[in-house]
């Protein structure tokens, strides 16, 4: 459970120690990844070096509750959002190795039946197990309500049918969540990557690589228990996962942008032209100084609506989603003016900025994208104001 300094209405300005000392933690791991970190960023599959790496530091059991070897009681949503703050800054590889630990198992941690929490939650908090998350379809994304993957219990037996698509850690996963229509609800099924009849493809790759795929799924046969939750009930455990890790992105935003204003720092100070530095000529320090303006606000938002959901994710998910927004366009305009600033040598195949700048793009899509997460805010917004 999050401290009490930070669980009571007086919300301190500074981060508490503990959450300090984990992100100096998870900085130092990032930190010692860097050698490798233009490589892993660039893979389809789990890179080995980071997953040795990531599995030892023991990170990973940030994500998993602290009665199946997790670190803290339950998931707490500021721990996840400045380690990812941290490993953001340094590969997007690893911070998403770190993540989807946990947006892949929290709905088996809320909704699985006792052996099947006891089987998997040790595993995936040591990084021995992967898990996955599989909403999204070939034709479905944001209307998640219109897919047509189907599950059907019969003699005990539930039966998956569909395809999934952009799936993160397909191919690497150990198990999958997948959501699927039953009868007129929708329910979670956590299907086993080795169970006969899954298979997955790799159609797509994206601007900036990602382990990612679709999950085919033929006739694939589960015992009844691995129903996550109430049948038809499954959207609550959704709902959950985005409530506690929704903000999460929101902090590796906040650590991509400033690993890019960093950069455009370092190149702005060290170049010369017309006489002075780069960093001192025409628009250039408004623009360094916006984006330092820009990602302070963003991180302010981030660890509020983070502390807010550690302490009631469901209550707060209002918070969380526009830490979400405004630090994933944050980064955006932060990358893109980093890369101005640094005029030819910002577009560099393999350079750092370059890397950023893509890495930047997916994190205004998923999770939520920018223009649904919006238009379910003002619908609240008009809500709360006709009261
Ligand atoms: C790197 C990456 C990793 C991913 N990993 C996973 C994963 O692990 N599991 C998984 O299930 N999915 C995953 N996805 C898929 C992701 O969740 C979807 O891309 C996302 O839900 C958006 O759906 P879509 O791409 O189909 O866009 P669409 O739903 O087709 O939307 C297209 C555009 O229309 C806008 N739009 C849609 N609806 C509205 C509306 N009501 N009001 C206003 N504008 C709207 C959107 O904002 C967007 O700009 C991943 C995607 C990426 C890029």
């Amino acid at each position: 459970m999050v401290d009490d300094e930070v669980a009571g209405n007086e919300l301190p300005f500074e981060l508490p120690e503990c959450y300090r000392a984990l992100q100096a933690e998870a900085r130092e791991l990032a930190e010692s990844l860097r050698p490798v970190a233009a490589r892993a960023d660039e893979a389809e599959d789990f890179d080995p070096d980071v997953r040795r790496a990531l599995a030892a530091s023991g990170l990973t059991a940030v994500v998993v509750p602290g009665a199946y070897g997790g670190r803290f009681a339950d998931v707490d949503s500021l721990a996840v959002t400045v380690v990812r703050e941290a490993l953001a800054a340094e590969s997007a590889h690893l911070d998403s190795m770190f993540g989807m630990q946990g947006i892949g198992s929290f709905a088996l941690a809320r909704g699985g039946s006792d052996a099947l929490r006891e089987h998997w939650l040790p595993r995936i908090g040591r990084l021995e197990a992967v898990g996955a998350l599989a909403l999204t379809e070939p034709d479905v994304g944001s209307d998640l309500k219109a897919l047509t993957s189907t599950v059907e219990e019969r003699d005990g037996v539930l039966r998956v049918r569909g395809r999934k698509s952009f799936i993160t850690n397909a191919g690497d996963a150990d198990v999958y969540s997948v959501l699927c229509k039953e009868g007129s609800g929708y329910s979670l099924v956590l299907v086993p990557a080795d169970t006969p009849g899954v298979r997955v493809e790799k159609p797509h790759q994206i601007i900036a690589p990602h382990v990612l795929g679709d999950v085919l799924l033929d006739g694939v046969e589960v015992p009844a228990d691995h129903r996550l939750g109430a049948p038809g009930k499954g959207f609550a455990l959704v709902l959950d996962t985005l409530a506690t890790f929704r903000v999460s992105v929101a902090g590796a935003a906040v650590g991509l942008a400033e690993a890019a204003l960093r950069e455009a720092v370092r190149h702005a100070t060290g170049r010369e032209l017309f006489g002075t530095t780069l960093s001192r000529l025409g628009g250039v320090p408004e623009s360094l100084a916006t984006s330092w303006v820009e990602i302070e606000s963003a991180r302010a938002l981030t660890y509020r609506a983070a502390a807010a959901a550690a302490r009631d994710p469901r209550q707060n998910l209002h918070l969380a989603s526009m830490a979400k927004v405004a630090a994933t366009e944050t980064a955006g305009r932060v990358v893109d003016r980093s890369v101005q600033t640094m005029g030819r040598f910002g577009l560099v195949r393999g350079s750092t900025i370059e890397r950023l700048y893509r890495e930047a793009r997916p994190m205004r899509i998923y999770e939520g994208s920018t223009e649904v997460i919006l238009d379910s805010l003002a619908k609240q917004l008009v809500r709360r104001f006709a009261d």
